[in-house]
């Protein structure tokens, strides 16, 4: 990265020196992680690219955008509606949380028994090491979680945040609740923004978000083939971009993706081995740089073929609908569509086991991997419901709990090697002799 990324991370006030250090860490481990790949579509350039540039060229689009007078909102979850951020005319920036960093001036406003996500989010912003945090005009927080909401109480102290409520059941009266939350936040980003949003430009970004989700799950639905075209470690980081970069541009090179992924499924070319087990991965969100245990899934002989995840399929599936004669059916539309998210934080959450049982089947899936992040009591405690309901029907599960660390490898590694050999031995068991 050119030293004129250095007079603007400092003109934005990060921390240089603790900034250059997480610079360091991130080529090595990416280079590792993804690099080492056989096989991978030339379309993957551009996500490499984007990785490459993570804070270069697109903080300084964000920059660029500021200048204009534009405005940057930061969320957490998948719940925060962007289609309402972009209608005002500002940009919204998922942040990312997915490395231990800060965990020092962290730990001073923050239990240490707490989920890695949020101790990072709050290291990130007190340590001042993140460009796009510190891009931000505001941050959205929600009530997801016990965690979270009590964090965000705490993050409002550096920088202004927005608060949701995200109701915790899925009746008609909770429905009501987080309509009114969503026309509440459209307010919040008028008032942010000095603009006000109108049929017209929501209807745009409307479109464009759905876009960007119709581009995800053309993605998602190639990976049904057998073999999967590509690997689930890509699949996520394009994931995990998406919650960054520009909307059309983003679009545009999935879709490109795509089209090459179809020709692959034509020729019958996949990634990995012929005979690769075929995983879905439940759990919390895997932020950027978390790609543990996707990497010693498939460095084991497993190929991931779906996120049942915020980084995932909970973020893309279901469109909000294109139609609405007024702004208030457009944003009745718009929490509908999001209170369709099956969150662990939910109860109860049976629309999430059932969503388990349909993608095992559609994706041909041979097991489950239900990976959660330690003290994340919604996971943790709904893990063993998953393990029920899919056990019942048959569908191998392995529970992993982990957090950012490095040092549970070694045995991250020796239970998935474990499953995968019973795996395979249910798939002798299953192929009849010829
Ligand atoms: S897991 Fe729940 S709280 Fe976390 S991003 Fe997803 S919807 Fe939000
Ligand atoms: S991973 Fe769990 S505890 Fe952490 S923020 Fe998400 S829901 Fe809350």
């Amino acid at each position: 990265m050119t030293s004129d990324y250095r007079k603007m991370w400092e003109s934005i006030g990060l921390n240089l020196e603790a900034h250059d250090q997480l610079l360091q860490a991130l080529p090595p481990a990416y280079g590792q992680v993804y690099m080492s790949q056989e096989n991978r579509p030339d379309g993957m350039e551009y996500f490499d690219f984007v990785v490459s540039e993570v804070h270069g060229l697109r903080i300084q689009e964000l920059q660029e955008h500021k200048a204009k007078g534009g405005k940057v909102v930061g969320a957490f979850c998948v719940f925060v509606p962007e289609e309402i951020v972009r209608a005002a005319g500002g940009l919204c920036i998922g942040l990312c949380s997915g490395i231990e960093i800060g965990t020092a001036q962290a730990e001073k406003v923050l239990p240490r028994n707490i989920c890695p996500l949020i101790k990072s989010f709050m290291g990130f912003k007190m340590a001042k090491v993140c460009p796009y945090f510190e891009s931000c005009d505001m941050v959205v927080g929600e009530t997801t979680c016990d965690g979270k909401k009590k964090a965000f109480e705490i993050l409002n102290d550096f920088v202004s945040v927005h608060l949701m409520e995200t109701p915790q059941m899925k009746r008609e009266k909770d429905r009501t609740l987080w309509r009114s939350e969503v026309r509440d936040f459209l307010s919040g980003i008028e008032e942010l923004t000095g603009n006000k949003v109108n049929k017209e430009s929501l209807l745009q970004s409307i479109r464009e978000v759905n876009g960007k989700r119709r581009a995800l799950l053309r993605l998602a639905g190639l990976r049904k083939n057998k073999p999967a075209p590509i690997s689930g470690k890509d699949s996520l980081l394009i994931e995990q971009i998406a919650y960054i970069d520009d909307v059309a541009r983003f679009t545009a090179q999935v879709n490109s993706l795509c089209d090459e992924l179809e020709a692959r499924v034509r020729e019958g070319r996949g990634v990995g081995r012929q005979d690769a087990l075929r995983i879905i991965v439940t759990g919390t969100p895997m932020a950027i740089p978390n790609w543990k245990v996707p990497h010693i899934i498939e460095t084991c002989g497993g190929v991931i073929v779906a996120e049942e995840m915020c980084t995932g399929l909970r973020y893309f599936e279901n469109t909000v609908p294109e139609e609405g004669e007024t702004i208030v059916d457009m944003l009745e539309s718009i929490a509908d569509r999001y209170l369709g998210i099956n969150c662990a934080c939910f109860t109860p959450n049976e629309g999430r086991m059932e969503k388990l049982i349909q993608l095992s089947d559609e994706y041909k899936a041979d097991g489950v991997i239900n990976c959660s992040l330690a003290f994340c009591d919604p996971y943790l405690i709904e893990a063993n419901r998953i393990d029920k309901a899919l056990k019942e029907r048959g569908i191998p599960v392995l529970k992993l709990e982990t957090d950012y660390g490095q040092e549970d490898s070694g045995q991250l590694k020796t239970r998935i090697e474990a499953f995968f050999e019973m795996l395979s031995q249910r798939q002798v068991v299953r192929t009849p002799c010829i």
